[in-house]
């Protein structure tokens, strides 16, 4: 079985591919130039992550079946055995594109089984908030070119999606304007890397440091102040009264009158909130950006249901939206795939023989850990980190070679990497394009949507 799409020139001794889009974080930046020499990349324009995920030596890898060599078919044979075997099989990690997913849910709907993504957890943070209440999200192109405020929320960005800023916050260039506006980045949280934040189209640069456990409380501030409700302080005892009574002061506990106000919010100055509000209140189109993964305080989800509500209650005035990121391997793909087929993001049973969404029942990594399933397929196509994790199930696992797994698994089959090994396509952290994958000729390693095809023909 040969990964390589028609057009393809696996065999050349060198070759140069433009505009490369890299599968290694939610952001999906379409812009790269990779340079193939045999089967080694080298990329000329990638953050740090994408730099180690093109330029990773790919060590060799063959179909294993009980940890011994097998040929493919044997090993598809043995895989299609354990899941006909298997009352209630698992399909977990789907880190893969969309292809990939479409596959892992056609198999799952076959052998009745439960499918759910490596990295669910971080998306649930955002789907509870989408779910319950709905949100206004801006998308990476309307941020690049329109904000003129940016709000980062208890993420590390530059260090998570080493080319946010340069590609969506500092461009030189602007869709819309002769010349492009400036804008202000303002940073929520401690210990956050702001040093990507400079050029000619930053205007200033504002910090609130504060620990990841007390943002909430900060948001909450900032939350009362756009809704109209005056901080009292002691410097301003006489504090306007609120055009709308209510959750301030339970909210911000200990400050219930302002002979008692304390002068800060989770150890930051009443006056720095005050003035990001009013920021916020003036700008002409504001993003609140986080990634869900980062969220990884207590009641995450209600953290991102709090800055949902800032949006919402500062569209009333003016033009305001979030931007989450995150959305690494694969994530954003299979959600979109799961929801285009089932109606429901992830969390996904067949077992009825009709798709049941249950986002606690059918969280694969609890299923694994209570002892629920008998057998786990496991796809990780993308980065090595996600590997197979630990359980006493038989398990499948479809993935790139020297991915990371906590004990050998019963039948595994390499697969390659889209936007590497093989063509297809992945859809933006933003959710709004599905981006196509271009195949860079590096190995002749399967995809795993095929092979996923083809043990299903085996069932
Ligand atoms: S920011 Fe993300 S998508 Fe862009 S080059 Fe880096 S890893 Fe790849």
């Amino acid at each position: 079985m040969t990964a390589h799409a028609e057009g393809d020139r696996p065999g050349d001794a060198s070759h140069v591919y433009d505009n490369v889009t890299c599968p290694f974080c939610g952001l999906l930046c379409d812009d790269l130039q990779i340079t193939r020499t045999g089967s080694t990349l080298k990329v000329s324009n990638g953050c740090p992550r994408a730099t180690a995920g093109f330029q990773r030596p790919l060590p060799p890898a063959k179909p294993l079946v009980r940890e011994k060599e097998a040929t493919f078919e044997e090993a598809v044979r043995t895989a299609a055995e354990l899941i006909r075997g298997a009352k209630l099989p698992l399909y977990g990690g789907m880190a893969s594109d969309v292809a990939g997913a479409r596959a892992v849910l056609s198999i799952a709907d076959r052998t009745c089984g439960v499918v759910d993504h490596a990295l669910s957890e971080g998306q649930y943070r955002n789907f509870r908030v989408v779910q319950t209440s709905g949100w206004i999200m801006s998308t990476l192109t309307e941020t690049r070119n329109r904000a003129d405020l940016i709000l980062i929320v208890g993420t590390d960005v530059h260090k998570l999606h080493g080319r946010f800023f340069d590609r969506i916050v500092t461009p030189a260039q602007s869709m819309f304007e002769g010349v492009a506006n400036k804008r202000t980045v303002i940073f929520i949280g401690e210990g956050l890397d702001t040093s990507a934040a400079t050029g000619p189209r930053i205007d200033e640069v504002i910090t609130l440091p504060v620990g990841k456990d007390r943002i909430p409380e900060v948001l909450a501030a900032i939350s009362g102040l756009v809704r109209g409700h005056a901080i009292p302080s002691p410097e301003a005892p006489a504090a306007a009264p609120a055009k709308r009574s209510g959750i301030l002061s339970s909210l911000l506990p200990g400050r219930t009158s302002a002979a008692t106000a304390a002068p800060e919010v989770a150890g930051v100055p009443y006056s720095a909130i005050e003035a990001v509000a009013e920021k916020c209140k003036k700008a002409k189109y504001g993003v609140v950006v986080w990634a869900p993964p980062a969220l990884s305080m207590p009641q995450a989800d209600l953290t991102v249901h709090m800055m949902t509500e800032i949006v919402r209650e500062l569209n009333l005035t003016t033009r305001f939206a979030g931007l989450s990121l995150g959305g690494n391997e694969g994530a954003p793909s299979a959600a979109s795939t799961c929801t285009w087929q089932t109606g429901y993001p992830l969390r996904v049973s067949f077992a009825n023989g009709t798709p049941e969404y249950d986002s606690y029942r059918y969280n694969v990594s609890r299923m694994l850990t209570d002892g629920e399933g008998d057998m786990l397929l496991w796809v990780a196509s993308i980065g090595t980190d996600i590997g197979l994790p630990q359980t006493s199930v038989p398990t499948i696992v479809l993935g790139t070679p020297g991915v990371r797994m906590a004990q050998p698994p019963t039948v595994y089959i390499p697969v390659g990497t889209p936007g590497i090994d093989h063509t297809g396509q992945m859809v933006r952290c933003d959710n709004v394009v599905s981006l196509p994958m271009q195949n860079l000729g590096r190995s002749q390693l399967p995809s795993a949507a095929n092979v996923l095809a083809a043990i299903q023909a085996a069932l």
